[in-house]
């Protein structure tokens, strides 16, 4: 028996891991209608489960994603989280790897033998939010460089659809929503002349209001 699996724009609505009709201020500073936090879907079991099944689906349209050959690997924290999800589903082998301390490269944790697992392995990254694709490359770079050979990438959100596959040099890419949030100076935003109530929370409104104490908030 299958379940309906929901939109994915709609399971990271649900988790507020996604706004796309809000005002906020960005860490730059800069004030957007849009906000992508995936890290709010960290441990929400079933939001987890559905986003893994969606992302399974997407490597079955390239190869079959229950080959024992092939390796998931899960840039960060959130790739990790994904790898290891879509591990459970198809029952792959997975590792993870993080920038190394000036975030000029990518590195296998420090502490596992992930270097003997790479070898010779077919690779499918997955990461969470791709905007200007240096994780994705420097993940890449790291693969190649212990000899494995990336098959393929899948990635939640992409912000700029002009990543494509042969951007990134590999077989092919899947996003699963390619979504372009403009982001305004402060002093030239359309949302403050049209004095959209500021969210305090996500991002940092909260900091915002106190220069600001007679603006509308949420
Ligand atoms: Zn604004």
């Amino acid at each position: 028996m299958s379940k309906t699996i929901p939109g994915i724009l709609d399971i990271l609505e649900a988790q507020g891991a996604i706004i796309t009709d809000g005002h906020v201020v960005l860490t730059s500073g800069k004030h957007s209608a849009g906000y992508i936090n995936l890290r709010k879907l960290a441990g929400r079991r079933d939001a987890m489960t559905d986003v893994g099944e969606i992302i399974s689906q997407n490597i079955h349209k390239h190869t079959n994603a229950g080959s024992k050959d092939i390796l998931l690997v899960g840039p960060e924290t959130m790739g990790r989280n994904l790898a290891q999800e879509v591990a459970h589903i198809n029952g792959n082998d997975y590792v993870w790897c993080e920038p190394n301390s000036d975030k000029t490269a990518m590195q296998w944790s420090q502490k596992l033998d992930f270097e003997e697992v790479i070898k010779g392995r077919r690779c499918i990254i997955l990461d969470d939010v791709l905007t200007t694709a240096q994780s994705l490359l420097q993940t890449i770079n790291l693969i190649r460089s212990s000899g494995g050979e990336v098959e393929g990438a899948v990635v939640i959100i992409r912000r700029n659809v002009e990543i494509s596959a042969g951007v990134l040099g590999i077989p092919w890419l899947e996003s699963l929503q390619d979504i372009g949030i403009p982001a305004y100076n402060a002093e030239k935003c359309p949302l403050c002349a049209e004095k959209k109530p500021m969210w305090l929370h996500p991002g940092h409104g909260y900091e915002w209001i106190k220069d600001h104490p007679d603006y509308p908030t949420k």
